[in-house]
């Protein structure tokens, strides 16, 4: 049988065997009332990490990210985000259907960025016609692109010139560090270089670091506990969720340094499929290969593929996410597969078609 290769996202992964282990040691206790001890330590050890006074633990990043928007912004307050970003285009709307809080969303070029001009113009002076323009929400990869350190800088620096405070949706947070790092620095001193420029961060452990679930969301005490109250309003107070904790814990502890080892192999599915006719690969950053084919041919390529064990998402722009349980094997068998695909001699010269929605 042919091994799957499975590229439609990076929460695919299974435990590792000694991440399993872990889980199964891990002491537990009824975390509502605050006694699960590996809680507790995952909860001080990524607040430590990134430089904030506390952190909670959330079954998932959807769940962190409202919690992060609900301690910030109250009923008719209004927070500035990217038309697609996840928190306004991807979490169903949470913040204004359970906050009452107003999106507003702004355009993103390429990169995932809004315009400083444009966030500017979007915070509403104090005056009853508008909502209290509050919070500055940015996301850091953005489809796989990291936000340039320069940007991060003057965007939040612009946000507190007006009295928002800004908080990052990171849930791949340390793929951005990975890419970010400096010569000889680690992944989680660039994660916490990110991290100094936001009042709160929302990170996933169930995306490249590999745990089976979880977020964490980061910030002062005072905001943590106002998130806390969230959390439980939402249904997120979860009893004896240590062993899941151990898995995050166990992730941050041997799972950061690797997360190059994933870059490296986008780089090499990259740079396998550039200059096959009818495809173009879009710049690669960290471990997400988006690839824009003719119009129409996206399912094609995807039954092809699927025909062939080798599992992909979208369908204009395609998407590729490399992970702890991809490696070059599969990698080679995927460049393989798509050089096959068009080289059965469909139609030449093919129009690129608008990149298509991401796909979590
Ligand atoms: C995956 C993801 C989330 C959270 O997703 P969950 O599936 O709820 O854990 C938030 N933001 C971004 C950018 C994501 O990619």
């Amino acid at each position: 049988m042919t091994a799957i290769v499975d590229l439609r996202s990076d929460t695919v992964t299974q435990p590792t065997a000694a991440m399993r282990a872990a889980m199964f040691a891990a002491p537990l206790g009824d975390d509502v009332f605050g006694d699960d001890p590996s809680v507790n330590a995952l909860q001080e050890r990524v607040a430590d990490m990134l430089g904030f006074e506390a952190a909670l633990f959330m079954p998932t990043g959807t769940q962190s990210n409202l919690c992060g928007l609900m301690a910030h912004c109250q009923r008719g307050d209004e927070y500035i985000v990217g038309q697609s970003a996840h928190t306004y285009r991807y979490e169903g709307g949470g913040a204004a259907v359970l906050g009452s809080i107003q999106p507003q969303p702004l355009a993103q070029n390429a990169s995932g960025q809004m315009a400083l001009a444009d966030i500017a113009s979007a915070i509403k002076p104090d005056d009853c016609h508008f909502a209290r323009t509050k919070l500055l929400c940015l996301e850091n990869t953005w489809n796989g692109h990291p936000m340039p350190m320069d940007y991060l800088a003057e965007a939040t620096t612009l946000a507190r010139r007006h009295g928002l405070a800004a908080h990052l949706d990171g849930a791949r947070l340390f793929n951005a560090a990975a890419a970010s790092a400096g010569p000889g620095e680690t992944v989680a001193a660039a994660a916490r270089r990110i991290a100094s420029h936001f009042d709160s961060v929302s990170v996933c452990f169930s995306k490249g670091l590999g745990a089976p679930i979880g977020s964490a969301l980061c910030g002062s005490k005072e905001l943590i506990a106002r998130a806390h109250r969230v959390r439980k309003m939402t249904g997120g107070g979860m009893r004896q969720s240590g062993s899941l904790a151990a898995a995050a814990d166990y992730a941050l502890e041997h799972h950061l340094e690797r997360l190059t080892d994933d870059h490296a192999l986008a780089q090499r599915l990259a740079r396998g499929l550039q200059g096959i006719a009818g495809l173009q690969v879009r710049s690669v950053q960290t471990n997400i290969v988006f690839l824009d084919i003719a119009d129409g041919r996206g399912p094609d390529l995807l039954a092809f593929l699927k025909a062939r064990s080798i599992l992909a998402t979208g369908l204009i722009g395609l998407r590729f996410v490399t992970h702890l349980n991809v490696d070059s094997v599969g990698i080679d068998r995927t460049i393989d597969a798509v050089t096959a695909f068009f080289g059965q001699g469909a139609e030449a010269a093919p129009t690129l078609a608008k990149p298509g929605a991401s796909v979590y």
